[in-house]
């Protein structure tokens, strides 16, 4: 649904003023009519490739236009063709004397339109082709390829055209080469839900929820067939499937090889769930014996706010291959003048394996404390687990929500790096749980948490004994780091709530005399009692600053699940030292 724009009638205009005033460096206005030329076009004795259709696609169609891609586009309203003389007055714009190809989706109000336009500019003494393209499979069997709608596959034969007509190629080997490649090209989608037209409140179709639907149009039609949602893996399996299907109805081979790959977001459906079908879809197309050339994964042809996607793949030949693989600039679509000379370079950079850090021999009694710290580890683990769901609603309240699922995250990293490095001395378990900790936890706790434990490992090393004095000394120099890394102070509402209450308890406890156990108690006592207090604070850092008022009365996230490691692992130093000697 469109949020602000409630007039349809003048959403094509707009769209069309904006798009002039952000992108005129790609792409100029051409004055009376609805569409836009090349900003340098025409170029005199080139082809020029004019594409259009309804609006609601965007980046297709004005997104389109620039070097190495279209010459020009028309633009229609709201999923309706352009009329014919708007295509009749972009073409006579962007002729540049050696013939004008106009190129669409096939769709009847499109042929009719850009088919009279054609007639027109002919008659003018504009030589015109026109190439449709026809590559969704589900809206017609092999038999009556004719009748089927063109959707995403289009892009790549506009790429593959314009590029023909940048390379100097005449009229009459555009519009081959163009057709070779809709001919080549097979696309499937799938529907998730409806779009909503500008100015309405309602989809044009609905779907139900955990259902899909297959082979969808980009008009806001429906797909041909219902279906229960899939997984991401799945759903690749499907649409692989799919298209490979039709190449084998068509009779033709496709193992062997080579293919432009497209995965085109609807709309709604954005480019990092579409990166999680891609992989799948890469592996399949593999499997199959298919090079994917230069895939592209984004959003292409859209349908307004329609969630879904879909798979086009394009089989190449030497000059497909190369046609597709060409530069462009445009204000969607770009790809690099030198761009399989910078993979070359790349893949021929001999690849480093990094350091391999040697750590002093660690004592019999570092070996045997490590394995208490792995306990410790094992037993943070644990109880976020048990609370992940917790620290999560906590984090929600002010934050993003993912503390809980961070901190387990980090938490189970920190444990197999630390069964990795059994037989190791503390520093060195400590060390690779921290490192551990800090890349797969990530967000602000990940890499607070990846020093604390890294600090630990740092000053505690790999021979001396753990002593209830060198834990308090290890314990403040690691609290000092964090609060010079993260730059907060008690009272900001963090984790150090909790944290400098509890190395302070255990400080003392230790100059006291007191057994380790003993002061690891008290202290992770105090970090509880400090974390529930933070309910009271205000958020002065962190990303629940800006909620900071909404943040009163839910005590820190990062400070509770500090509380609760702490509680945790003195239950394991407790059993430790019942079972020693
Ligand atoms: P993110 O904020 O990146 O989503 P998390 O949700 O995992 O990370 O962690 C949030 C917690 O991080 C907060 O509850 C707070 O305890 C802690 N935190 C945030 N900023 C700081 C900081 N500058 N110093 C110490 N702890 C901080
Ligand atoms: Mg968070």
């Amino acid at each position: 649904m469109t949020s602000f724009c409630r007039d349809a009638t003048a959403f094509k205009d707009e769209v069309i003023t904006g798009f002039a005033a952000a992108y005129g460096r790609y792409a100029r206005r051409v004055p009376g009519a609805a569409g836009f030329v090349r900003r340098a076009g025409p170029h005199p004795g080139k082809v020029s490739l004019v594409v259009g259709g309804g609006s609601g696609h965007y980046p297709s169609y004005a997104g389109i236009v620039g070097t190495g891609l279209a010459d020009a586009c028309v633009m229609g309203d709201v999923f309706t063709s352009p009329s014919s003389e708007q295509v009749y007055r972009i073409g006579r714009a962007a002729s540049g004397g050696a013939g004008v190809v106009l190129a669409f989706g096939n769709y009847a109000g499109d042929r009719l339109n850009f088919g009279a336009a054609a007639e027109r500019l002919d008659a003018a003494g504009i030589e015109t082709r026109i190439v449709y393209v026809t590559d969704d499979v589900a809206s017609a069997p092999v038999d009556d390829i004719d009748l089927r709608r063109g959707i995403a596959g289009t892009l790549v034969v506009y790429k593959v055209g314009g590029s023909a007509a940048d390379a100097g190629y005449a009229l009459d080997d555009v519009a081959r080469v163009m057709a070779a490649a809709n001919d080549a090209t097979a696309t499937f989608g799938v529907a998730f839900g409806g779009c909503t037209l500008p100015g309405r409140d309602e989809p044009l179709f609905r779907v139900e929820p955990g259902m899909m639907e297959l082979g969808l149009g980009i008009h806001g039609e429906p797909g041909v067939r219902t279906a229960e949602m899939v997984s991401g893996d799945e759903l690749a399996g499907l649409l692989v499937d799919r298209v490979l299907a039709d190449r084998n109805d068509r009779g033709r081979t496709s193992a062997g090889t080579r293919a432009a790959v497209l995965v085109n977001g609807l709309g709604a459906t954005k480019y990092e769930e579409l990166f999680v079908l891609y992989g799948g879809i890469d592996a399949r197309l593999r499997a199959a014996g298919i090079e994917p050339v230069l895939p592209e994964v984004g959003e292409f042809v859209t349908s307004l706010d329609m969630a879904g996607c879909s798979l086009t793949v394009s089989w190449l030949d030497d000059e497909l291959a190369e046609l597709w693989a060409a530069p462009a600039d445009t204000a969607s679509f770009r790809r690099a003048v030198s761009h399989e000379a910078t993979i070359a370079a790349v893949e021929s950079l001999a690849t480093d394996d990094g350091d391999t850090v040697v750590d002093e021999p660690a004592s019999d009694v570092s070996v045997a404390q490590a394995e208490v710290v792995r306990s410790a580890l094992r037993a943070m683990l644990t109880t976020l687990t048990d609370n992940e769901r917790l620290l999560g609603d906590l984090d929600a309240v002010a934050g993003d929500g993912d503390h809980g699922l961070g901190m387990t995250r980090g938490a189970r990293a920190a444990c197999d790096a630390a069964d990795s490095a059994a037989g190791g001395g503390v520093g060195t378990v400590l060390r690779a749980a921290g490192d551990a900790f800090g890349d797969r936890a990530g967000g602000t706790s990940g890499i607070l948490w990846g020093i604390l434990l890294s600090s630990l490992g740092e000053s505690l090393g790999n021979t001396a004994a753990i002593t209830g004095e060198r834990l308090a000394a290890a314990a403040e120099t690691a609290v000092g780091t964090l609060r010079r890394v993260g730059r907060a102070e008690v009272g900001d509402k963090t984790m150090l709530d909790a944290i400098v209450p509890f190395v302070e308890v255990l400080g003392a406890g230790a100059a006291a005399g007191d057994s380790v156990a003993a002061a690891w108690t008290s202290a992770a006592d105090a970090a509880v009692a400090a974390a529930a207090e933070t309910a009271g604070l205000r958020a002065r850092v962190g990303r629940a600053r800006p909620l900071a008022e909404r943040s009163i009365g839910t005590p820190d996230p990062g400070a509770t699940s500090f509380g609760l490691i702490a509680t945790a692992i003195g239950s394991v130093i407790e059993e430790a030292v019942d079972e020693s000697p």
